[in-house]
């Protein structure tokens, strides 16, 4: 069994420690004796959707989301295809911000993202959303904690579930309750810390689902 991770802008979408997601997973699959690779896809480079397993997309500054936000128009046909096709992803804060319709900036830009999930995000003025963070998610009776730190307020589409309900934060908006996203195998969220090392259960989920995709596509 081997994993093949798509860690996306890795060398510039890594606030707060988020590539220690990445760091996490290898360990998991380790313990589990699976063998993984990754591969980082950045700025000019193909996306191959037929290439992964699982992607990676952290979080970032608003100067390296205007650069990855353009760069980005070139591969949301491929990323979206990967989503649909149930490809695993773990979004976080930037990354996450990326993956609906667009961000608005602290400075007032509108910056495209791919629209691959129904939702948008807009600024506030003069404050950020920082501090830790508690979420619950009904789904799987899961509890999930960390740290956030964003200027960006989100809001989810009608037909998009959350990743869990705040319990302790200010989560997406600190209007309506909701924290990050859950949509098909696409899991995201605000949490650095990095996410996965605090959540060890959500690692293994991304592990375990990304296994059942490859046998599925086998079959
Ligand atoms: N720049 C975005 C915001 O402030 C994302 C920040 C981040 O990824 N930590 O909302």
């Amino acid at each position: 069994m081997k994993l093949t991770i798509c860690h996306l802008y890795g060398n510039l979408m890594n606030t707060y420690g988020d590539n220690g997601n990445l760091l996490m997973l290898k360990h998991h699959c380790k313990l589990r004796g699976i063998e993984v690779e990754s591969k980082l896809i950045s700025i000019g480079d193909e996306f191959n959707p037929n290439e992964f397993d699982l992607m990676m997309f952290g979080g970032g500054q608003d100067y390296e989301q205007k650069i990855v936000s353009e760069d980005l128009q070139l591969k949301k046909e491929a990323i979206t295809e990967f989503i649909e096709s149930n490809g695993v992803v773990l979004g976080i804060c930037g990354g996450f911000q990326l993956l609906g319709h667009y961000y608005i900036n602290a400075a007032g830009d509108k910056l495209p993202g791919i629209g691959a999930i129904d939702y948008y995000t807009i600024n506030q003025e003069n404050n950020r959303y920082t501090g830790d963070v508690e979420i619950y998610n009904e789904e799987f009776n899961e509890t999930y904690l960390g740290y956030e730190n964003h200027s960006g307020r989100t809001f989810l589409g009608e037909n998009v579930n959350p990743l869990g309900k705040v319990k302790k934060g200010f989560g997406n908006n600190n209007e309506d309750k909701t924290e990050g996203c859950h949509y098909k195998n696409v899991f995201c969220s605000y949490f650095h810390g990095p996410m996965l090392v605090k959540n060890q259960h959500l690692a293994n989920r991304l592990i375990d689902l990304a296994i059942k995709r490859q046998e599925n596509l086998k079959k």
